[in-house]
């Protein structure tokens, strides 16, 4: 069983986003690494935190949350909140927390040097964006070009070294204890690590040194994307201020559902649909694939039911080798109105042997094509 999100901050269901923030900020910092070297479960409690922070800080996510439990972020690609984040997107989430590196937020920004490595290099946050595909650019693959606001540096923005640690992003601290002075090292309050701080910026930058840009980024979207996933664009997420390195830029496919073809992992499903004559006698008929049309042959005296196979119609595999096929399923099309002509046609065709059912081995039942087609 997970852990119910509340329990792990520590709140009611009925918490203010302003509770909900200050029990997280208690919790990071009570478990924060650097206050905890080497303890791994310290580490766990910090992730579930920020795990739990991620999604009860967003008002939709918590609104998923609160109707479906952890279900809601389960399945495809398990993005946000699905137990998937890593330091970095921990770290990344902090400038909201802690009010940045820069400016005396005094909180933590950006993590990995440890102790005694001197500066850090402060990561920008990722941003996250959603793109909507049909199934035949999934199929086929396609390059998309984003628009993206993302925060970068303002140009006439200068640093200086931070004057708190020299630079150094630590700062050193000697108590006395009764064991003796005990000496402790922790990121700069100043810098948050960085070793560096604004000099000066323009006006039209923010408390970092940064302002919002519209950006076109290209994205490469390979082929067999799933809804769900998530895409890593690497740098182009928000830019850090000074010497640090950008966010990156999560794009989160959405399937855009086809008017006939139903997909389902690689494989995709047709209905089609003959006439009674077309099925008696046989025929040839076009059908959808993501490819384009497609000309396929019915058998004379096809089976309602029968399923045809395309191989390698289906979606190509996103890790590039194989992929799925096509399975049209074939119904037979009985009129529901005749004329009296045609009445009279099929009452004479009652005890006709040829209109008596005698299924053959190779009219497999239902069940027994299920059975092959997941096989
Ligand atoms: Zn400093």
């Amino acid at each position: 069983m997970k852990e119910d999100f509340y329990d792990i901050l520590g709140v009611s269901k009925s918490a203010t986003p302003d509770e909900i923030k200050k029990a997280y900020r208690k919790k990071a910092l009570k478990y924060h690494p650097d206050k905890n070297p080497d303890d791994k479960s310290a580490e766990e409690k910090f992730k579930k935190a920020a795990e739990a922070y991620e999604v009860l800080s967003d008002p939709d996510k918590k609104a998923r949350y609160d109707q479906f439990g952890h279900q809601a972020f389960e399945g495809a690609g398990g993005f946000g909140g699905g137990g998937g984040m890593n330091m970095d997107d921990i770290f990344s989430q902090f400038g909201d927390i802690f009010g940045g590196a820069f400016g005396g937020g005094g909180g933590f920004s950006g993590f990995g040097g440890g102790f005694g490595g001197g500066q850090r290099r402060v990561k920008g946050s990722n941003l996250r964006i959603r793109v909507t595909l049909n199934l035949e650019d999934i199929a086929n693959g396609v390059e998309k070009k984003l628009k993206v606001k993302r925060k970068v540096q303002a140009p006439g923005t200068t640093y200086k070294t931070c004057s708190t640690c020299n630079g150094h992003g630590q700062v050193t601290r000697v108590t006395n204890t009764i064991l003796g002075r005990m000496q402790t090292s922790s990121a700069c309050p100043t810098c948050g690590g960085a070793g560096q701080m604004i000099d000066k910026k323009p006006s039209d930058a923010d408390a970092q040194g940064l302002k919002v840009v519209e950006e076109t980024v290209s994205v490469k979207i390979p082929a067999g994307v799933v809804d769900g996933m998530q895409l890593k664009v690497t740098g182009k997420g928000n830019d850090a201020p000074g010497n640090g390195i950008a966010g990156d830029l999560l794009v989160v496919i959405e399937e855009e559902e086809h008017p006939t073809l139903k997909r389902e992992g690689d494989n995709l499903h047709y209905d089609l649909y003959v006439s009674l004559p077309d099925a008696v006698l046989g025929t040839s008929t076009e059908i959808d694939t993501v490819t384009g049309k497609v000309r396929i042959k019915i058998e004379q005296g096809v089976q309602s039911g029968k399923i045809l196979r395309l191989r390698g119609k289906g979606i190509p595999s996103i890790n590039g080798y194989g992929g799925g096929d096509l399975l049209v399923h074939v119904n037979v099309w009985t009129p529901k109105t005749l004329s009296k002509e045609q009445k009279e046609f099929f009452e004479s065709m009652k005890n006709d042997e040829h209109f008596q059912p005698k299924p053959e081995s190779s009219d497999k039942s239902f069940f027994e094509k299920v059975k092959d087609m997941f096989s």
